[in-house]
């Protein structure tokens, strides 16, 4: 049983996992709070839309119908791997589903067959719609089943829960058969691969002195790394308790670019399975907000990168 996560705090764990993530609209305020309870949340779902097109695919997902208003789901993941977050709070994704999943979800064990629906789950999942006819036959490009992996890892970083956390919507309310093209027993695996990771833990661990006004949040944020992380590694009993002067071990990073990058020039760079312009940008500049600089250095059209494409990228 967890609060949510803040807005900010969902944007900054999908980014911390390399994620491309476009911020729709004034998508922190988009929800249906006012029918309904958000919260406490318990796992993150997944779904296929049935839709054609990127951009028709995320306005429908914000919008919603006239019959079920949006938002449909929190992030929109498209076969471009990325997430256009379209809303924040209670959004109508998940409909009812099983009591018993749910407390199998909250125990992080085996699911149980779903086959009552007598629970909301608006109230407890975020929830990720793919872009899919669901057809069984409309291809899940290599991209997008990374950004699936990734978002459902990010949350469940960002709240210390286990792949298990991470359910399909047919796993959840009986008659539906999202996702369709992928099993979730294969993506739940994928997860906990993710999670066992735990990037940006290397040796050589430095300190940082807690000062006034600092959360552990912003700490985690400003070094790369996550809550879990530092409660684990220092032993915290309460993450909202941080004391000013108290030493927290951090984990070693990536090394700073700077100690990487030639001084003068480009450098060049092959783009490896799994790599997205975020996440070169991460790694290589020391911050994946300078995928920017990339792109525009590659006259790149769009944020897709193929495997084996040289890129150029800046000097530090
Ligand atoms: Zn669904």
């Amino acid at each position: 049983m967890a609060p949510p996560l803040t807005a900010d705090e969902f944007l900054a764990a999908l980014r911390g996992e390399g994620l491309v993530v476009v911020e729709v609209g004034n998508w922190r305020a988009h929800h249906r709070n006012h029918k309904g309870p958000w919260g406490p949340v318990h796992g993150v779902m997944i779904h296929h839309t049935v839709t054609k097109g990127s951009a028709a695919t995320v306005d429908i997902c914000r919008r919603g119908y006239a019959s079920l208003p949006g938002p449909l789901c929190h992030g929109v993941i498209t076969k471009d791997g990325r997430v256009h977050l379209v809303g924040y709070g209670r959004a109508n994704h998940a409909g009812s589903g099983d009591d018993d999943v749910l407390r199998a979800v909250i125990g992080e064990q085996a699911l149980p067959v779903d086959d009552e629906a007598n629970t909301d789950g608006n109230r407890h999942f975020y929830g990720f719609e793919c872009e899919n006819l669901g057809d069984g036959k409309d291809p899940w490009p290599g991209a997008q089943l990374e950004a699936i992996e990734k978002v459902g890892a990010a949350v469940c970083r960002a709240h210390g829960w286990n792949e298990r956390s991470v359910i399909g919507h047919l796993e959840w309310q009986p008659g539906k058969i999202d996702p369709r093209g992928f099993t979730m027993g294969e993506m739940r695996a994928r997860i906990a691969k993710r999670l066992a990771r735990k990037p940006g833990v290397v040796a050589g661990a430095g300190t940082y002195t807690v000062r006034k006004g600092d959360t552990l949040w912003a700490i985690a944020r400003s070094h790369g790394t996550t809550v879990p992380l530092l409660v684990d590694l220092n032993g915290l009993r309460d993450p909202n308790n941080i004391a000013v002067g108290q030493t927290l071990r951090l984990p070693a990073g990536e090394a700073p670019a700077a100690a990487k990058t030639p001084a003068a020039g480009t450098i060049t760079y092959t783009v490896r399975k799994g790599d997205t312009l975020w996440s070169i940008a991460a790694h290589k500049l020391g911050n994946g907000s300078r995928y920017a600089e990339i792109k525009s250095l590659n006259k790149l059209t769009s944020d897709v990168v193929t495997v084996g494409q040289k890129l150029k990228l800046p000097k530090k």
